[in-house]
């Protein structure tokens, strides 16, 4: 029986985490924590039975204990409670937070020992280096729930030791493939949230639009795989059918195919080195057809950046996260246009402290000024 903890437990990678988990009896819940949902999350305590919940609004924490009460389940409340869950010395803790406020709890969690399945992306764009180094220490392992990286961390599988020469990561394109600047001009939040082929959390899918997502995947990629930015090539492949490959020392390409179905990656996670049941069945004949194509890097200005940003290394890479997450919230909110995204996180990240030996409290202010500069220019 593998012990799980699912931080953002009521999120899009967090409520198909407890599918996963109610379908497998060798997973149990330990423990939950979410922002504020404390509806589902109570619904999610009911039924898994975990022996702590956290939840990040401590209003919120207040309404599930009283919720709760008749359960014996402990609720824990505010950014340490959310701490304290990543810290139960779980087998497995899911880190499925949206954004740098999973940094955290991840680190937490990597201190008690626990294995990490790792969604939040923006743990390792932000702090890959401090974050390798301390899974060093305390021998933990990373698993990838990301389906690309899942998908590189598979083919990889029985690879001889220093076999990865290259990384292909594979990207829908998002809602606004092959659309221009001046199409762009006008989008609206809700046509940027509507993706083609994944169903996502708001940040993420935005994101995915501007194609940030996958620059912040070529910065995941680098800190989890070990290899240089330029051995990355980013291919826009419309069906999201091949979740990636990898180039070995003799020139094979080696890649996981599938539906466009995150259970499987998240299912990879907690069975490693085991294989879960069939998830979803792809069938290629229905399929028919599967397109590559270069990106169109200067329309979709985000991608270069990222690279740009994992290039210089230090703080750049925290610069331009945190000010992709403000520009983000302030496009969903309407107060910015579709286009500025980009252009404020290109100005926030010029604008950012050149630190190239730096702590955890380092990238936090990073993060910070960055968002500030955003918000200060929006
Ligand atoms: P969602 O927006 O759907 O869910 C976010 C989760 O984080 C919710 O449970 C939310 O709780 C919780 N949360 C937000 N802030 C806090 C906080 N301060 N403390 C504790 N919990 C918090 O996001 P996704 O599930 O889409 O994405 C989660 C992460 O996984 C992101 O980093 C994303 O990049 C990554 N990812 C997602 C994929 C996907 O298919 N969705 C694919 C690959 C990676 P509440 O709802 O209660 O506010």
């Amino acid at each position: 029986m593998k012990k799980i903890a699912i931080l953002g437990s009521t999120g899009s990678i967090g409520t198909q985490a407890l599918e996963v988990i109610s379908k497998n009896k060798d997973l149990k819940v330990v423990s939950l924590a979410a922002g504020r949902n404390v509806k589902l999350l109570e619904k999610q305590a009911r039924k898994f039975c975990p022996a702590s919940v956290a939840v990040y609004d401590e209003n919120a924490a207040k309404e599930l204990e009283i919720a709760l009460k008749d359960t014996g389940i402990k609720v824990l409340s505010g950014e340490q409670g959310v701490i304290e869950a990543a810290a139960c010395g779980a087998d497995i803790v899911l880190t499925a937070i949206v954004g740098i406020a999973g940094l955290r709890p991840t680190v937490a969690a990597i201190n008690a020992g626990s294995d990490i399945a790792l969604a939040n992306k923006e743990t390792m764009v932000t702090a890959g280096t401090i974050i390798n180094r301390l899974c060093r220490e305390k021998g933990v392992r990373i698993l990838p729930v990301d389906s690309e990286h899942s998908a590189i961390f598979q083919s990889l599988q029985g690879a001889p030791k220093g076999g990865l020469k290259r990384i292909i990561l594979t990207a829908s394109g998002g809602p606004f493939f092959e659309k221009t600047r001046e199409e762009l001009e006008g989008v609206t939040a809700a046509q940027a949230l509507k993706h083609p082929n994944w169903s996502m959390g708001a940040k993420i899918t935005v994101d995915s639009a501007t194609l940030m997502n996958k620059g912040l995947e070529v910065i995941e990629a680098v800190h989890l795989f070990g290899v240089r930015p330029d051995d990355i090539e980013v291919l826009i492949h419309r069906q999201s059918i091949l979740h990636s490959a990898v180039v070995l020392s003799d020139g094979a390409v080696i890649g996981q195919m599938g539906t466009p179905d995150m259970k499987l990656p998240i299912q990879y996670a907690f069975t490693y080195p085991e294989r879960g049941g069939e998830i979803d069945r792809l069938s290629l004949s229905d399929i028919g057809t599967l397109t590559f194509c270069r990106p169109d890097t200067e329309t979709f200005r985000c991608l270069p950046l990222c690279t740009k940003a994992i290039k210089r290394g230090g703080l750049y890479p925290a610069a331009i996260n945190g000010a992709n997450e403000q520009s983000v919230s302030l496009f969903l909110a309407g107060k910015i246009g579709f286009l500025q995204i980009a252009e404020l996180n290109e100005a926030a990240m010029e604008n950012a402290a050149d630190k190239k030996d730096y702590s955890l409290e380092d990238i936090f202010e990073a993060d910070r000024a960055a968002r500030q500069y955003v918000s200060d220019r929006a």
